[in-house]
């Protein structure tokens, strides 16, 4: 089985310890910081193995190229430190089993993933994703695994992984158009990280749908709004992307107005930490968050992983927020969809 590719010496001459030092979940002082990462690396015990709420951020924050999150999360499973209960745990190993019931469109040299989120099909259609629509993978076959890094399930990772990438192998595909932030990350920061070769071009919708956007730019008019962005965990795997949104929403017209919980500061939708941590924490996120898009003047909150906007539609909603999937707001745009509709 692959193993994390991990570089001790890179933590041993950390400067910053900012992997734990800008944790939002944890307080250390520096040199606890970095006496703490250390205990990790080293397999010792370490409270980070008992308190990290699995948020994915310091896999941002780590500016050398290392992985603490994926580290922290191969730690806790050989000591048995497990995030959530037990039943939780094996409900999402279950749900995501491959059972042979994938769906797959009539794809060519690309394919279009949609994870295993039903809610992606509906999103990649209409002119934006003229000629790809029909393209369209779906199922547990193809789902990336990174789920089972919440509930330190390393191994799950690896044993699903190689055969997902396998998968889409075998449709033929040179390049593979990811929906969801999390299938992007899976391929291009597990999977490497892992040492595992993934044999196609991984590509980011969001990179499509700006270059699209800026084909079609005469269609597009302006909606003159302000939006807060829900910035998913997901993202926090591949952070080199995160500029997309705001040259997305710039070019539509739609204002990001600050406000603490975004960028390197964002919080996550909660509804993991409610498995890991508890309603508590959940609920005090999520109304942080919420109360933060307000203040800041927000019209709608603007999603790009459709589990986020499960997690906080009706919760924005109730707050007189309008809540909206990216890709809709691009359709709005263009004149695709209605402006307020969902
Ligand atoms: S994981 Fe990164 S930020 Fe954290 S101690 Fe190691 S090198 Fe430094
Ligand atoms: S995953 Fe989040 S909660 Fe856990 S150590 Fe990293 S930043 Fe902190």
């Amino acid at each position: 089985m692959n193993s994390l590719k991990f570089n001790e010496k890179v933590c041993a001459t950390c400067p910053s310890a900012d992997c734990l030092l800008k944790c939002q979940y944890m307080t250390f002082e520096k040199d606890e910081a970095q006496k703490e990462m250390l205990k990790v690396v080293k397999g010792e015990e370490s409270r980070v193995l008992r308190d990290c709420v699995t948020c994915y951020a310091c896999e941002e924050y780590c500016q050398r190229g290392n992985h603490p999150f994926y580290l922290i999360e191969e730690r806790r499973e050989e000591k048995g430190i497990y995030t959530a209960p037990r039943p939780i745990t094996k409900q999402w190993i279950n749900m995501t089993l491959m059972q042979g019931k994938q769906m797959v469109g009539a794809v060519k040299d690309k394919a279009v993933s949609c994870c295993f989120i039903p809610a992606l099909g509906e999103l990649g259609t209409g002119e934006l994703f003229k000629g790809l629509s029909s393209a369209m993978v779906f199922g547990a076959e193809f789902m990336c695994p990174a789920v089972h890094t919440h509930f330190a399930r390393m191994s799950v990772v690896k044993e699903r992984l190689p055969v997902v990438i396998d998968n889409f192998v075998k449709l033929g595909v040179k390049e593979v158009i990811c929906l969801h932030d999390e299938c992007y990350g899976t391929f291009t920061s597990i999977a490497p990280a892992y040492g595992m070769e993934v044999p196609f071009k991984p590509s980011y919708y969001l990179d499509f749908l700006l270059e699209r956007l800026q084909e079609m730019k005469e269609k597009i008019r302006p909606l003159n709004v302000k939006a807060a962005y829900q910035r998913p965990c997901s993202n926090r795997l591949i952070p080199q992307k995160h500029h997309l949104v705001k040259e997305i929403l710039d070019l539509i017209g739609v204002e990001l107005p600050g406000r603490t919980y975004q960028d390197e500061n964002a919080l996550c939708c909660a509804e993991i930490l409610r498995s890991v941590s508890g309603y508590q924490l959940a609920n005090d996120v999520q109304q942080r968050n919420i109360e933060d898009m307000l203040q800041a003047g927000a019209e709608y909150c603007v999603f790009n992983c459709p589990a986020c906007q499960t997690s906080l539609s009706e919760k924005v909603t109730k707050k007189g927020l309008k809540p909206i999937h990216l890709i809709d707001l691009c359709k709005m745009a263009i004149g695709e969809k209605e402006r307020g509709i969902e």
